[in-house]
């Protein structure tokens, strides 16, 4: 086992579990439909951040880092960046192979939205055959981002170690503050897509 400093990412699909019901073709469809999303935007995670596991609509990313390494921090948020136009791509895709299909799924594919989550933190790293196993405070800390009450529909939430690791500055982001379980209050960042990119040309 090694510990290590990194940043850690997830991408979370939402809007799926609204429009599954029981009846199998649409079911299949949403499955469908995730995966190719997913797998679009996995194909983007080469550099620097690298997918560690897939968590049903939602994949988990790090990247080891060293503290006070912003260039790398900032291509991180980069590549964050860089998945959302991807996604969009794909959805539109999707929604016109997917026209002809009535199915709730594919009628309703537009629901679809992409979050990410970004924190840096202190990591345990566990080699179990052939996988990596993440774990510590901090691999707990970024999943429980994931329950929260941001109102926007596609949306990055960081915590402080993560802007403050990149340099970004916080006049470009929205403060966020939000209660996490077994955490208590947090003061988080916020961004949405668009917004992103106006952080990145002045980088
Ligand atoms: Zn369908």
């Amino acid at each position: 086992m090694r510990l290590i400093h990194a940043y850690l990412v997830i991408l979370d699909i939402s809007g799926y579990t609204h429009f599954i019901t029981q009846r199998t073709v649409s079911l299949l469809h949403a499955e469908q439909i995730i995966t190719e999303l997913m797998e679009t935007v996995i194909d983007l995670a080469e550099h620097p951040l690298q997918v560690n596991k897939l968590e049903g609509d939602a994949a988990l990313l790090y990247r080891e880092w060293v503290p006070g390494e912003a260039d790398v921090a900032k291509s991180i948020f980069e590549q964050v960046n860089a998945f959302f136009p991807a996604f969009y791509a794909c959805l539109a895709r999707q929604r016109e192979n997917r026209a002809n299909c009535t199915c709730e799924a594919c009628t309703n594919i537009d629901n679809l939205a992409l979050k990410a989550f970004v924190h840096a933190g202190e990591i345990a790293v566990k080699q179990v055959r052939q996988f990596e196993e993440l774990a510590g405070e901090d691999v707990i800390l970024i999943h429980r981002l994931l329950k929260n009450h941001v109102a926007a529909r596609d949306y990055v939430l960081m915590t402080e170690a993560a802007r403050a690791g990149a340099l970004l500055s916080m006049e470009t982001l929205q403060k966020h503050r939000e209660e996490l379980e077994g955490v208590g209050e947090t003061h988080l960042w916020l961004t949405d897509s668009t917004q992103m990119r106006t952080l990145f040309d002045g980088l």
